[in-house]
C-alpha cells in the first residue's frame, strides 16, 4: 500500500521522517557570508517544481553528499547555486526552507528561481530507483500544495536537464504521468471508497447532492436532513416540480 500524504511543514522545514518509507533528512544550511545558497529571500509566491538531474554519476554523489557540497559553496563565497532537496535511491534531504529562494533554473530573477520548489534527482546509484522517489516527492508536495505545477529545468533555461529523463523518448510525459499517478493513489486511498461506493457517489456528486468529500465520516442529523432535502428536490427538479 503507497502511503503518500501531505507534508507536515514548519518553517518551510519538512517535518515527516519519511514518505512511502523514503527516509526524509534535513540537512539545512547554515547561512554564511554572501547567502550563496542560503538567500534568505522569502519567496512571494509558489508556482510549482523543479526537477534537474545533479549530472554527477560518481558512486559517492548522493543526497547527503551534496548537502556537504552545498555547505561548502555557501562557506566559499563564490558561485551562486542553491537548491531546496536532493534525492537519490534510498533518501530524500533537504537543504534550504521551502519558502526561502533558491538558485537552481537558470533564469536569473525569473519565475524558475523565484517562484518553484527545486529538486535535484541524484545519479549515483539505482536511477529508476531515484526518479521513483522523486516522483513520490514531487506527488506529496502536489498533495501539500495543490496548485503547483511540474516543470523541469529546461522549461525556464532551455538547459538540457534533467538529463536522464530527458534522453529517453517520452521521458519526461512518463515522469509526469507517475507524478499525478501517485497523487491519484494517494486520493483514493484516504477515501477509501469500496466498488460498491462509487456509482453512488459519482450519480450524488453530478447531481450536487453531495460534494464527496469526508466520505467516511460519521452523518449528524443536520447532515441526514440536508442530504434528504437535496434529494427530494433533486427528484421534483427530474419530474418538473420546484420546492
Ligand atoms: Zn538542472
Amino acid at each position: 500500500m503507497i502511503n503518500i500524504i501531505k507534508l507536515n511543514i514548519k518553517n518551510g522545514i519538512i517535518q515527516n521522517d519519511a514518505l512511502d518509507g523514503v527516509p526524509v533528512i534535513a540537512k539545512i544550511i547554515e547561512a554564511h557570508g554572501k547567502k550563496n545558497v542560503r538567500t534568505l529571500k522569502k519567496m512571494t509566491e509558489v508556482i510549482g517544481i523543479t526537477n534537474h538531474n545533479t549530472a554527477n554519476s560518481s558512486p559517492a554523489a548522493d543526497a547527503a553528499m551534496h548537502a556537504k557540497y552545498l555547505q561548502n559553496v555557501e562557506n566559499a563565497d563564490k558561485a551562486y547555486i542553491s537548491v531546496h532537496l536532493f534525492v537519490d535511491d534510498e533518501k530524500i534531504v533537504q537543504t534550504v526552507p521551502l519558502d526561502e529562494v533558491t538558485y537552481h533554473a537558470g533564469d536569473s530573477k525569473g519565475d524558475g528561481n523565484y517562484k518553484t520548489i527545486s529538486i535535484e534527482i541524484c545519479e549515483n546509484g539505482d536511477i529508476a530507483k531515484a526518479e521513483e522517489n522523486a516522483k513520490k516527492l514531487n506527488a506529496a508536495l502536489l498533495l501539500t500544495y495543490p496548485n503547483l505545477k511540474i516543470y523541469k529545468h529546461q522549461d525556464w533555461s532551455g538547459k538540457f536537464c534533467p538529463r536522464r529523463i530527458l534522453s529517453r523518448p517520452n521521458g519526461w510525459q512518463d515522469f509526469v504521468d507517475g507524478v499525478n499517478g501517485y497523487v491519484k493513489k494517494a486520493d483514493a486511498a484516504q477515501t477509501d471508497i469500496p466498488d460498491w461506493g462509487i456509482e453512488p457517489v459519482e450519480f450524488m456528486t453530478k447531481n450536487k447532492i453531495t460534494d464527496g468529500k469526508r466520505l467516511l465520516s460519521p452523518v449528524t442529523r443536520l447532515e441526514a436532513i440536508v442530504l434528504l432535502y437535496r434529494t427530494i428536490k433533486y427528484i421534483f427538479k427530474v419530474f418538473g416540480k420546484n420546492i
